[in-house]
């Protein structure tokens, strides 16, 4: 007999991310393909109106993911050819991107060491008379200070679109994320918290963006399939704008019904798993790990650290030590500006956006963490530290 031994004392990989779901997405999932009906459908429907609630907006509109939900939300308010679009550099470059769908520009304004959010000041100081919409985004869950933000661009006719891709669950003023944002745009991608594989929902508490909304998703049409197949009628559709394919499947929507139930524990968990590397982490002298604003309450989506400038090693030989011990932790959020993509842009500097996207890595952090993966995390930056 021949047994093929494991190599002794390998321990499991800690990755950053795992996705939280089980045999109930499975089942959900399986009902809708048994189902007939798998394209946006029913399911959709429901997976809307239960999001809407949860967040507390008065509409949301699923779409096939974050970025082309900031597509639409940048169509739906009119933004176009000319317009200059503020929007944070330190973001995934989707925010960015989605300025350009629309023949827009983007304009990079710097953010808050505290937060790694824009704030009314920064906006400001990037303001022009083209601007025309802005983009705050909740970066990594981290709630962004809106008040200030809308007192200072709604006198002036700008638009704001909350990117809250990182944000389900996040709690800004006592209220969830979106609750009264004018326009809201969240990812289901499974490195976010609640997932469907790809997707996205975009909430408004202005029920006409939401109309137009449904209608532009769906190639502009006077009366969606789904509903057209439930009434049987025959009268045939109208097409009354050019639109787009955006739209969610029923498949995602049954796998997403069941993740939405699971938020509150996901962010209970995230946030207890963020106060025990908060106190891990307070001996360990210059590391400043993200915390929750005066103004509202993290879902921890990403829970990065800042190195100090006299660390032992540079961040990217830190990540290396991560990998040597089998986990698997993140450089800090990007800057879009520093990316060829955006070489065609005004180059900008943006003092704090480089010091946290160099210096900063997001910790691993996921609902089945244990106790004893975290201290192998912390025992990284111990060894490293000599402490
Ligand atoms: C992930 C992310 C997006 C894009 O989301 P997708 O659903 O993958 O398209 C947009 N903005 C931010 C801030 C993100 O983190």
């Amino acid at each position: 007999m021949t047994t093929v031994t494991e190599p002794a004392a390998t321990l499991p990989a800690i990755p950053v991310m795992v996705p939280w779901m089980g045999e109930e997405e499975a089942t959900a999932a399986a009902e809708a393909v048994r189902s007939g009906w798998v394209a946006q459908g029913p399911r959709v429907r429901a997976f809307e109106e239960e999001f809407a609630r949860r967040v507390g907006a008065a509409e949301a509109v699923a779409v096939s993911n974050c970025t082309t939900g900031l597509h639409l939300a940048l169509h739906l308010l009119g933004i176009g050819p000319g317009d200059e679009v503020v929007v944070p550099s330190f973001s995934f470059i989707a925010t960015a991107n989605s300025a350009r769908y629309v023949g827009a520009t983007p304009v990079f304004a710097d953010v808050d060491p505290a937060t790694g959010n824009v704030t009314a000041a920064s906006i400001e100081a990037v303001l022009t008379e083209r601007t025309r919409a802005v983009i705050v985004v909740h970066q990594g869950g981290m709630p962004a200070e809106t008040r200030p933000i809308y007192d200072l661009l709604t006198p002036r006719g700008i638009a704001v679109v909350e990117d809250a891709a990182c944000a389900i669950g996040t709690t800004v003023y006592g209220e969830p994320v979106g609750a009264s944002a004018d326009v809201a745009v969240f990812s289901f991608h499974p490195r976010k918290i609640v997932t469907t594989g790809e997707g996205g929902m975009l909430t408004t508490n202005r029920p006409e963006l939401a109309t137009r909304a449904r209608r532009l998703r769906e190639h502009g049409m006077s009366v969606s399939a789904a509903e057209r197949h439930a009434t049987g009628s025959v009268a045939p559709e109208q097409y009354l704008e050019p639109g787009f394919n955006f739209r969610m499947t029923d498949v995602q929507a049954a796998i997403g019904r069941v993740q939405l139930g699971r938020l509150d524990a996901m962010v209970a968990r995230r946030r207890e798993l963020a106060a025990r590397y908060r106190e891990l982490l307070a001996p360990l002298p210059g590391l400043r790990m993200v915390e929750d604003p005066a103004w509202g309450e993290s879902n921890f989506q990403s829970c990065w650290v800042l190195l100090p400038e006299d660390f032992p090693i540079g961040r990217d030989e830190l990540l290396v030590r991560f990998t040597e011990a089998g986990i698997s932790p993140r450089r800090g959020i990007m800057a879009a500006h520093l990316e060829p993509a955006c070489a065609d842009l005004p180059q900008v500097s943006l003092p704090v956006t480089e010091r946290l996207t160099a210096d900063s890595l997001i910790l691993p952090l996921y609902h089945q963490m244990t106790d004893a993966d975290q201290d192998r995390v912390v025992a990284v930056f111990r060894e490293v530290m000599g402490r």
